[in-house]
């Protein structure tokens, strides 16, 4: 199968079944290329039901995971998104086809360059990246619709709870470091709705407010 074909089989055989029923984070799914995301070494298994090695000893997550978070964010193509942690940048693309503009950060310098240039190549103009500690947020681009953390963290960091719109969405993997579960938040008339999803692992947020860099051995 080329990479089309198998990216239209990962739609279907691992998004739809687990039940991912936004029409526009599978037309999503089903359009960016995934494999430009990994080391060419790595391309044969982008559209495998895993997460892969990136550099530094980060990962690009699995496709389902993107998928879930996507589609709690509830995006309808009007918001300003923040993600804290770009990765290799396929979460910030997704983001990017489904909302008006996407701000992404991201502590490893290298990945943010290998990321810019694939935003480059692929033509998405609507993706602005800085490098730094996320769990801080970006306060002059503040407030933001939405927000995705794509690293595990103990707990909601207080600033992006606060550069969160009324109305605005956070999903993010909360809990141990070793384990933690989606959390869905939702802000609305001052006070914050919690809903808890599915189990996950996520690679861990460093940073003031998420763990400290001690505590990373992946
Ligand atoms: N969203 C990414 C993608 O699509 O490839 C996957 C993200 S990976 C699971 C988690 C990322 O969070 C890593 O690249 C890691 O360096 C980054 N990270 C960890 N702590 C961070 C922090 N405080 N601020 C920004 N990025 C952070």
């Amino acid at each position: 199968m080329g990479f089309d074909e198998l990216r239209e089989f990962m739609v279907n055989t691992q998004l739809i079944p687990r039940g991912i029923r936004d029409e526009r984070v599978l037309k999503a799914m089903r359009k960016v290329p995934r494999h430009l995301f990994v080391d060419e070494s790595m391309q044969y298994k982008a559209y495998d039901d895993m997460a892969l090695p990136i550099c530094g000893g980060q990962t690009i997550s699995q496709p389902y995971m993107v998928a879930i978070m996507t589609e709690l964010l509830e995006l309808k193509g009007d918001e300003k998104v923040l993600e804290v942690g770009t990765g290799s940048g396929y979460q910030a693309v997704i983001l990017a086809e489904l909302s008006r503009e996407v701000y992404t950060i991201e502590r490893i310098p290298p990945l943010v360059e290998k990321a810019e240039g694939r935003f480059r190549i692929l033509g998405y103009k609507n993706i602005h990246t800085r490098i730094g500690d996320g769990t801080l947020g970006w306060t002059e681009k503040a407030p933001f619709d939405r927000i995705i953390i794509t690293a595990a963290t103990p707990e909601i960091p207080v600033p992006l709870l606060e550069q969160l719109s009324e109305g605005g969405i956070i999903v993010a993997p909360v809990g141990e470091r070793l384990s933690q579960q989606l959390l869905k938040i939702r802000k609305t008339k001052g006070k914050v709705l919690k809903e808890r999803h599915t189990p996950c692992v996520f690679v861990p947020l460093i940073g003031k407010y998420g763990w400290s860099e001690e505590t990373d051995s992946s």
